[in-house]
């Protein structure tokens, strides 16, 4: 079986080792060692990925305690020959920060409040977990603060490995009944936990964890929690944004939410003054039409729908057929609103929009789409055009 380097030492990047095999099968070359320190996926933690004297690791599996490295090319050394294998140690790092934050978040919220962890999920470094107990947005605030409190003590991380009596001696959080020989990493006064990542070396070089959000979660809840460098490059990136915001609206440092909460009441404010005009001005272009014993069919160029909705309505009562109410022009169509009282005006849709080369419909009294026609087609059509009256 291949020793373990990653579980004895998660800093170690760069190590020898001599290869044991280079297996080809299935196209995918596969290279076993005596020792590495590239860790296979486990414990919610992707795999690493490196190289070996120079050849691309793109896959690390463990199977039956013996790790394949799974190569991009075929590799040049064989098996007896001395090489040097070297993880990307970057996004190493930056995993095991993450990985690290959430055993003692988890960690923390069992001593505060008797949670287990019943779920997690790494996505890149974005972390899931799912705790059983319906925990408040208060509850995750202790439990964040206290959880950054372990990482300003900078307690050593550490791992051991035990079975049989002594592993049933000893309390760790989710204890289940393992077989064999079971790896628990511990937090020193804060956690102990079983599992088979690597972890960083203590609590300090985490740096800063923050739960992102909270959500219920089959009697629970569902938290998301970035820590070590994604959470700095997630303060860095949130606050770059908040001083863009706070600069385009010249608010205050600290009073950003204030800003954008009287923005929009001044949107609203403007909203309402805007909608007040475009009711005056429709009911200034229906006052100014003469009445129509037929169908009434006004242009209004430059009106938007909700206008031509206005305008149509407000004709109803100074015509005795249909109210037309259109805007747009000869070379783009038109756009149309037609309204008539005590009409189920959709049974003409086809009829209408076939005459003069629309689209649209509705229910009840109004119809709305658009025509490819011109103004003196649409007028004249609407001339003859008639409905049923109930
Ligand atoms: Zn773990």
């Amino acid at each position: 079986m291949t020793e373990k380097l990653y579980e004895e030492d998660g800093r170690l990047a760069t190590f020898e080792a001599v290869v044991r095999q280079v297996a080809v099968a299935d196209g995918k070359t596969a290279v076993m060692l005596d020792r590495t320190a590239f860790f296979p996926t486990g414990g919610g933690q992707a795999c690493d990925t490196g190289r070996i004297n120079g050849v691309r690791v793109t896959a690390v599996e463990e199977i039956d305690g013996e790790i394949f490295h799974y190569t991009e090319s075929e590799p040049d050394f064989a098996v007896g020959d001395a090489v040097t294998g070297q993880i990307d140690y970057e996004q190493r790092f930056a995993r095991m920060q993450a990985h690290s934050g959430e055993h003692i978040v988890s960690g923390v919220a069992h001593n505060l409040f008797g949670a287990e962890n019943v779920g997690f999920h790494m996505d890149g470094l974005l972390m899931t977990v799912d705790f059983d107990l319906p925990l408040t947005d208060a509850d995750m605030a202790r439990i964040e603060e206290k959880a950054n409190e372990a990482v300003y003590a900078d307690v050593p991380v550490h791992a051991e490995r035990y079975s049989g009596a002594a592993l049933a001696a000893i309390s760790y959080r989710s204890k289940k009944e393992f077989e064999g020989d079971v790896r628990i990493v511990t937090v020193e006064g804060v956690d102990r936990c079983a599992c088979c990542a690597p972890h960083v070396a203590r609590t300090g070089e985490i740096g800063l964890i923050k739960i992102l959000s909270r959500i219920s979660h089959r009697g629970g809840v569902r938290i998301t929690l970035i820590a070590g460098r994604e959470a700095f490059r997630d303060y860095r990136d949130k606050y770059r944004q908040t001083l863009h915001i706070a600069g385009l609206l010249a608010a205050k440092h600290g009073e950003t939410d204030l800003a954008v909460e009287s923005l929009i009441a001044q949107n609203k404010e403007l909203k309402n003054a805007v909608y007040a005009q475009k009711k005056r001005f429709c009911a200034a272009v229906v006052a100014r039409q003469e009445f129509h014993a037929g169908n009434a069919v006004v242009f209004a160029d430059g009106c938007d729908m909700d206008e031509l909705c206005e305008i149509s309505l407000g004709m109803l009562k100074k015509c005795g057929g249909v109210s037309v109410a259109c805007a747009g022009n000869d070379a783009d169509g038109y756009a149309y609103v037609i309204t008539c009282r005590g009409v189920v005006m959709n049974q003409y849709a086809k009829q209408i929009n076939g005459a003069l080369n629309g689209r649209g419909g509705g229910r009840d009294e109004m119809i709305r789409g658009s025509f490819r026609a011109s103004k003196d087609e649409i007028s004249r059509f609407f001339e003859t055009f008639e409905v049923d009256r109930p």
